[in-house]
């Protein structure tokens, strides 16, 4: 397919080719192996002398096919799908990364991410440190001697604080090092870290990519030497997609910019209704004139996001009322879903933080963060405002 096309034909039209069934839409290739021609043929794929699917732990037409898309969508040269967000972010660690080496970090990433970086990486004798995210000029001073790799996610989760990815770009390229990002939050169709300078773009497929719930599955997208490097270690290592994912992953990229384009619309509703609430502390949204890294925000991502945090007036116990006051809206740890859903941090997602910890990224007691789903804008407000009726 040409790369000429817009993402939206992008994200429709990559297709593997045709079985002889002449099937419109990609039927799912569940087969762990693929029949050899004959045993020249057989030598040949085993060489890397001629494309091809051997076993599905190193490749499968489904998983092909959503990983051609992703790279289209993220203007990325090579990439591989993984079993989930995390395979994705410990594979790209692991493949890239040896002992003694070092990652600059920016805080308050994924909590599963932390704990690989605390917990597993140090194993193996490699440290990372943390480095404010909303302040950009401690950064270059935090750069060591043996900093391999930058990884940030951006906006931050809950906070939705900003890093500069042109920047950041130009920062790595100074000094040498890959740049990592987690794009899980904005999806391809909001932002293309690749365009600023990444190296490395990873995926939590599971979130907005599948964007109903469904499936877990991952991707890593970035420069081919070094996706050459991640495959190498996958193919052995193995964490792959299964080729079920793959197909629903690749199907619901179909409809990604629809369903992007509509998350924001909503979401930029709801911050603009909340933030007139009197039962409202603040509320933070990337596209909200309020927001103190707004004009970031519209430099970088096409629109706001699915996300909306706010601060509910009452602390802690408000918050947990506010969630058991909810009829529609579920309570679930999930983000990206058509249905809109809502987490309170300090007593769940970061309930194992100190109060000071939660306050240096951004979490206080009251907040509650919104992934504002695909239901009608109306029923999605009337019951956050019932809630915050019957939690006072
Ligand atoms: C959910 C999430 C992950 C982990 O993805 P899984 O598919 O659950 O393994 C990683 N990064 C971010 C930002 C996420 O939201």
């Amino acid at each position: 397919m040409a790369k000429s096309k817009k993402f939206e034909t992008n994200a429709i039209r990559t297709q593997v080719p045709r079985s002889p069934m002449r099937e419109h839409s990609v039927p799912l290739y569940m087969t762990s192996s693929f029949v050899f021609d004959d045993a020249e043929q057989a030598r040949a794929l085993f060489a890397d002398e001629i494309p091809g699917n051997i076993y599905t732990r190193f490749s499968n037409p489904n998983n092909t096919e959503f990983i051609e898309k992703m790279c289209l969508l993220e203007g990325a040269e090579d990439g591989i799908a993984t079993a989930s967000g995390m395979s994705a972010v410990f594979t790209s660690f692991a493949s890239l990364l040896k002992s003694g080496d070092h990652l600059l970090v920016s805080r308050s990433v994924f909590g599963s991410t932390h704990q690989i970086l605390t917990m597993i990486l140090p194993k193996w004798g490699i440290t990372h440190t943390y480095a404010d995210i909303d302040k950009p000029e401690t950064w270059e001073a935090l750069i060591q001697k043996n900093t391999k790799m930058i990884f940030v996610e951006t906006p931050s989760n809950p906070a939705l604080d900003l890093i500069d990815l042109e920047w950041l770009g130009t920062l790595a390229k100074k000094h040498g090092i890959l740049l990592n990002v987690d794009n899980c939050f904005c999806t391809p169709y909001l932002q293309q870290p690749v365009s600023f300078g990444a190296d490395i773009v990873i995926h939590s497929g599971t979130k907005f990519l599948d964007g109903q719930g469904r499936a877990i599955g991952g991707i890593i997208v970035g420069r081919k030497d070094l996706i050459k490097e991640v495959r190498f270690f996958a193919r052995h290592s193995g964490p792959s997609l299964s080729p079920f994912n793959a197909w629903i992953l690749s199907k619901s990229l179909e409809t990604l910019s629809v369903r992007m384009e509509r998350h924001c619309e909503n979401a930029m509703k709801l911050a603009l209704h909340l933030e007139q609430h009197a039962e409202i502390q603040k509320v933070k949204y990337p596209f909200l004139a309020s927001h103190p890294q707004h004009h970031l925000a519209k430099k970088q991502m096409k629109l706001g996001g699915g996300i909306v945090t706010f601060v509910v007036k009452g602390g802690v116990d408000r918050g947990r009322k506010f969630l058991n006051s909810l009829e529609m809206v579920s309570h679930t740890a999930n983000l990206g879903d058509s249905r809109s859903i809502a987490t309170h941090p300090a007593s769940t997602t970061h309930s194992k933080l100190s109060e000071t910890e939660r306050a240096a990224v951004g979490i206080l007691p009251g907040l509650i963060r919104i992934s504002v789903g695909l239901e009608h804008i109306d029923d999605i407000t009337a019951d956050i405002e019932q809630a915050l009726e019957n939690s006072k």
